[in-house]
């Protein structure tokens, strides 16, 4: 097709393509083990499938209400009740969202305004960044500190200002698998009292949690509630990341801003899914029992990765290890994680690509989403380096 020339002035001008397309792309094509995106390579419950397939046939196929399919609002708002005693009224703070990515997009789409700056902490998951300069926003950078990913909150609260119109937060974390205590957020408080700060807090992995740590949504302090943005993903919860449906949760005041964004990208989700985690959600084990389930095979891959020369760091949280691989190579880490997808048939996140100057601390991501056997055969390729 001929191209008008400069016809384009592109508004993310620094953006490639995500780090996680890119090494599934990697490995797809060396057809190495892919421990690089964060998916689950088991099925997810029949049950949940069949779930879908009864509201289909039932004929539940026509677009669902905008903010979502009322009776699953309504059994979210009892579960984060009774989990972390907060109310969000089905009607007005509740809303289905496709995915977590798009319900943080649409989020910031709403509420960041020309200008306004956002705090992001890095190493930080690849879509907040974009999104907050799609909305005109400008981003400013705090960090975890190494070695543990602690989050320095006096560095942080340098960065605050009257120009700061939101902070991000994520716990657990992706890439780190850290989770905040509840003494950051008595420091989050603190931080942000006196000042019309939004939190967004990105909680996709609060059901996976390890080691006894309960975990500390911004819903449990209301003094944080009142000015937070939840983000919640089924994919990451029922091991069914291909469906791309989530949920939001904020104070109504806030939920209005975001359903008038969200009602023109995309207006509502799949309505035969909503019917199903309905139903599904009924049972509390299908997310109470997840920490123990992932923290299984985070122990499995830990014990299998004991030979190698990788040291693993502490994972509190997600289904992400990082470990540190200096020991093995000086290589940068985007050349050591492409060396290792190609020779040694495996592939990873090096964790550079969350930050935006690419800090290199030689550290690489692996999910342990896995089944035991693909668990088995990477560790045994990753100890032979
Ligand atoms: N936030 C974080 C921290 C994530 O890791 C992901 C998924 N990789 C998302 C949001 C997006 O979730 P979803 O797949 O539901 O869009």
């Amino acid at each position: 097709m001929p191209q008008f020339p400069n016809i384009i002035k592109s508004k993310l001008p620094k953006a490639g393509t995500s780090i996680f397309a890119v090494m599934s792309a990697l490995a797809n094509k060396h057809n190495a083990i892919n421990l690089a995106q964060g998916f689950p390579d088991f099925a997810c419950d029949p049950e949940l499938v069949k779930l879908v397939n009864d509201a289909m046939k039932k004929g539940h196929n026509q677009y669902a209400p905008m903010p979502g399919h009322i009776p699953l609002r309504e059994a979210i708002a009892e579960k984060t009740s009774e989990l972390y005693s907060a109310y969000y009224n089905p009607d007005t703070e509740i809303t289905i969202m496709p995915g977590g990515t798009l319900a943080i997009n649409a989020t910031i789409m709403a509420l960041v305004h020309e200008g306004d700056e956002v705090i992001v902490i890095e190493p930080c998951y690849d879509s907040y960044v974009p999104s907050i300069i799609m909305a005109g926003g400008i981003p400013v950078y705090a960090s975890m500190k190494m070695p543990g990913y602690q989050i320095d909150w006096s560095e942080l609260k340098k960065l605050v200002n009257h120009h700061t119109r939101m902070i991000i937060l994520n716990t657990p974390n992706n890439p780190t698998g850290q989770v905040i205590s509840s003494n950051d957020m008595q420091k989050l408080q603190k931080l942000v009292e006196g000042t019309d700060i939004i939190i967004l807090s990105d909680e996709v992995y609060e059901h996976i949690i390890f080691d006894g740590y309960e975990h500390q949504s911004v819903s449990r302090f209301p003094k944080l509630a009142e000015r937070s943005v939840i983000i919640s993903s089924f994919g990451k919860t029922f091991h069914t990341t291909g469906w791309k449906i989530g949920y939001c949760l904020a104070p109504a005041n806030l939920m209005v801003e975001i359903r008038k964004a969200y009602q023109f990208m995309v207006f509502s989700v799949h309505t035969p899914t909503q019917y199903a985690i309905t139903e599904y959600i009924k049972n509390k084990d299908t997310y109470l029992q997840l920490g123990a389930f992932y923290q299984q095979k985070r122990d499995y891959f830990a014990n299998l990765m004991e030979g190698s020369q990788f040291k693993l760091l502490p994972c509190s949280g997600s289904y992400f290890q990082c470990a540190v691989y200096d020991k093995i190579s000086n290589e940068n880490d985007k050349e050591f994680a492409n060396r290792v997808t190609i020779e040694a048939g495996v592939a990873s996140i090096p964790i550079s690509a969350f930050y935006h100057k690419g800090v290199d601390n030689k550290v690489l991501r692996f999910c342990f989403a896995k089944k035991e056997e693909t668990l088995e055969k990477a560790a045994e390729k990753l100890s032979n380096l």
